[in-house]
């Protein structure tokens, strides 16, 4: 949000290939717009069209929005659907059941494959044995499961008989786990013995076991545990069942349950870098249509694509992009277990070159890493890897730093792989602001556009447009289908969270945002919290991080604000270096360099006053930096708040000593 006339750079834009154009389904400018002026002229009709076109209803909905309970919108209403039928049987019923649906690589290099027909086998298998133990339509599940092909059995069987799932990622403690579970109320829960990353067998069950004797789960009546390590567990009978004995006793042959459009698909809670996580709640139509519509866009995705998204399926990523997006598109996807560094941060050039996957979608958390693996170590440099097979590269869940995003296009997409900066949330179900892949010129840095039917815009604190050029909050002013239905029994939480009414009726999404002043471009500047006021200049954190990652030094940085009398506020950063961390005389030469580069690179007024190196940042379990915490730490204050998804509290020690 800084008044971007200081800055000293020009922008860099890089236009997706002549053959990128051609061939793509929004394929050119002119083609995007047009869409854009269908949904801008039509809106509720363009909405219509899309969710005939590209959902199969059991029975037709005769109106596409309902707005008379606004902020509680419903879409498609009076539809009916099955979400599982419609990422399964309808390819089967098509004939290509013989398609592969997932491939599947193991922590050690294990390869396993489904066709559709195959998915299909087993899910209907397991929605039965669900059934029989008493599970019905609109009951919640939560899925506590490693990344596997029987994650994506378990959320599409709840899907077949309208259960409502809620996923928790893998990596979350007992405590986290039992307040999810009762959060919503779960009768069941589907987990694994164990799960494997990086080398290293880790419970799960166990895990199961102890939350559930924490107490508040009286719902919950099974315990489902799918046998992925053999590792020995506990078992409490008749509460605990096994997965592969369940469905082998069942039926393949699991008629879908039809629901209404609106039906909770699923409840999701936030990965919580901002506060308490929140139970978001999806519906089954709208998110779908989104899901299989994005990966049409925004991957542009094809018959014979190998689709990779990195994400775990505990988060939204995971759900729109690995268990619903793909399979709704019949396409072929691959996913993996364990972590990017294992068994060296070689892993995802070596599974690129593998199998030949043609579309990458991953988080600059993991980029930034594997940038400073890649530097440390010459032998994981993707330059030793093929990966001529890629056509398009995707990112999602932090900006991304325009030097970051430089190394991806030009070591992965080797110049020629047009990148998709997606902004979304866990609240929009898919992506929102993004560039397609054949039509959209990229900025590296700035996540683009909206898609055709998104009505983003930035605005001030009153709900008024403001100019291009100078900052403001992000919103979208219409509903839209894929949109977060309510706060799982929280609506009150859910207005005051997303529909202040300062803002007169727009979405709030919690991000701050600038258009840039020539193409009305959006690059998300930070959340809301975290602009700084430095003498009365208001500069969003991304800007400066972005300055300092792009110093040769720097891996990662995280920049916060600290009171200080003169200044009003006073820019602290935390700073990872490619190298060991500095301390001492060297610690103070470097940041003396850093100060000055930023100084350089955006101006004096930006320069950090305090600048403390760590081994890492404190980051959500999705690999997000928490700058709540570091606020805190900043002001030499105790961190009290709430750090139940923080993944390495450890870090907070060691970056809340001053130098
Ligand atoms: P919580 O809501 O609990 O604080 P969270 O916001 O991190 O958690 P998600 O829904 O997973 O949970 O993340 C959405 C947020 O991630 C966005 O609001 C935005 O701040 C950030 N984000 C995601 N993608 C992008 C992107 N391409 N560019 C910039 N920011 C992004
Ligand atoms: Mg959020």
């Amino acid at each position: 949000m800084s008044d971007t006339a200081t800055h000293p750079h020009e922008r860099k834009v890089y236009y997706p290939s002549q053959q990128a154009v051609q061939s793509a389904r929004i394929s050119g400018m002119d083609a995007y717009r047009a869409l854009c002026a269908e949904a801008e002229g039509d809106y509720t009709g363009f909405w219509a069209r899309m969710a005939r076109e590209n959902l199969q209803w059991q029975q037709p909905f005769t109106h596409a929005l309902d707005d008379s309970q606004a902020p509680f919108y419903k879409w498609f209403d009076d539809g009916w659907l099955n979400v599982s039928f419609n990422c399964l049987d309808v390819h089967v019923q098509a004939g290509k059941g013989d398609k592969t649906a997932i491939v599947f690589e193991t922590d050690d290099g294990a390869v396993t494959r489904v066709s559709y027909a195959e998915l299909l086998d087993r899910v209907g298998r397991f929605a039965n044995a669900l059934k029989s133990l008493g599970v019905n339509k609109g009951d919640r599940v939560v899925i506590y499961m490693p990344m596997s092909i029987e994650g994506v059995v378990a959320m599409q069987a709840c899907a077949r008989i309208g259960a409502t799932h809620s996923v928790v990622f893998g990596g979350f403690s007992a405590q986290s786990l039992r307040d999810r579970i009762e959060d919503a109320g779960a009768v069941l829960v589907i987990t694994a013995d164990e799960q494997r990353r990086g080398g290293k067998s880790l419970p799960l069950k166990a895990i199961v076991d102890e939350a559930l004797a924490l107490g508040g789960c009286d719902t919950i009546r099974h315990v489902v545990v799918y046998q992925r390590t053999g590792g020995n567990v506990a078992f409490t009978a008749p509460r605990d069942l096994w997965m592969h004995e369940l469905s082998a006793a069942h039926s393949p042959d699991c008629p879908p349950v039809w629901v209404e459009a609106e039906h909770p698909l699923f409840l999701l809670y936030t990965s919580g870098s901002t506060g308490k996580p929140k139970g978001v709640q999806h519906s089954s139509a709208g998110y779908l249509l989104w899901a299989k519509l994005t990966m049409l866009w925004t991957f542009d995705i094809r018959p014979d694509d190998l689709f990779w998204c990195t994400a775990d399926i505990g988060w939204v990523t995971g759900h729109s992009y690995i268990a619903y997006g793909p399979l709704a598109c019949g396409a072929t996807e691959i996913m993996f277990e364990g972590v990017p560094t294992f068994p060296d941060a070689g892993r995802f050039w070596k599974m690129i070159e593998q199998h030949k996957v043609t579309i990458f979608y991953t988080a600059p958390t993991a980029i930034r890493s594997l940038i400073k693996a890649a530097e440390t170590n010459p032998a994981v440099h993707p330059r030793n890897y093929k990966l001529d097979s890629l056509r398009i590269l995707g990112t999602v869940g932090e900006p991304i730093n325009p030097a970051a995003w430089e190394w991806y296009y030009e070591h992965i997409g080797g110049g020629r792989c047009p990148i998709v900066d997606t902004w979304w949330q866990t609240e929009t179900g898919g992506h929102m602001i993004t560039p397609l892949p054949g039509a959209t010129p990229m900025v590296p840095g700035s996540c683009t556009l909206p898609l055709p039917g998104i009505t983003a815009e930035v605005v001030d604190e009153t709900g008024h447009d403001v100019p291009w050029g100078t900052g403001g909050i992000l919103v979208i002013k219409k509903p839209w289908p894929a949109m977060i239905r309510n706060i799982w029994g929280d609506p009150e939480r859910f207005k005051k969270s997303y529909y202040p009414e300062e803002l007169g009726g727009y979405y709030l999404a919690g991000d701050g945002a600038i258009r840039d002043a020539n193409d009305g471009y959006f690059t998300i500047t930070g959340r809301i919290d975290d602009v700084l006021n430095v003498s009365g200049h208001r500069m969003g954190t991304m800007e400066i991080e972005s300055a300092l990652v792009s110093h040769p030094l720097v891996a990662e940085a995280a920049v916060v604000g600290r009171p200080d009398d003169i200044t009003g506020e006073a820019i602290c950063a935390f700073v990872v270096l490619k190298r060991p961390r500095p301390e001492g005389e060297e610690a103070l030469k470097i940041a003396a360099e850093l100060r000055n580069h930023v100084g350089v690179e955006i101006g004096p007024i930006a320069k950090p006053k305090d600048i403390r190196f760590g081994d890492n940042l404190p980051k959500t379990r999705s690999g997000k930096i928490m700058r709540r915490l570091l606020r805190s730490l900043a002001k030499g204050e105790a961190v009290t708040q709430d750090t139940s998804t923080l993944e390495n509290p450890a870090i907070l020690d060691q970056l809340g000593k001053t130098h």
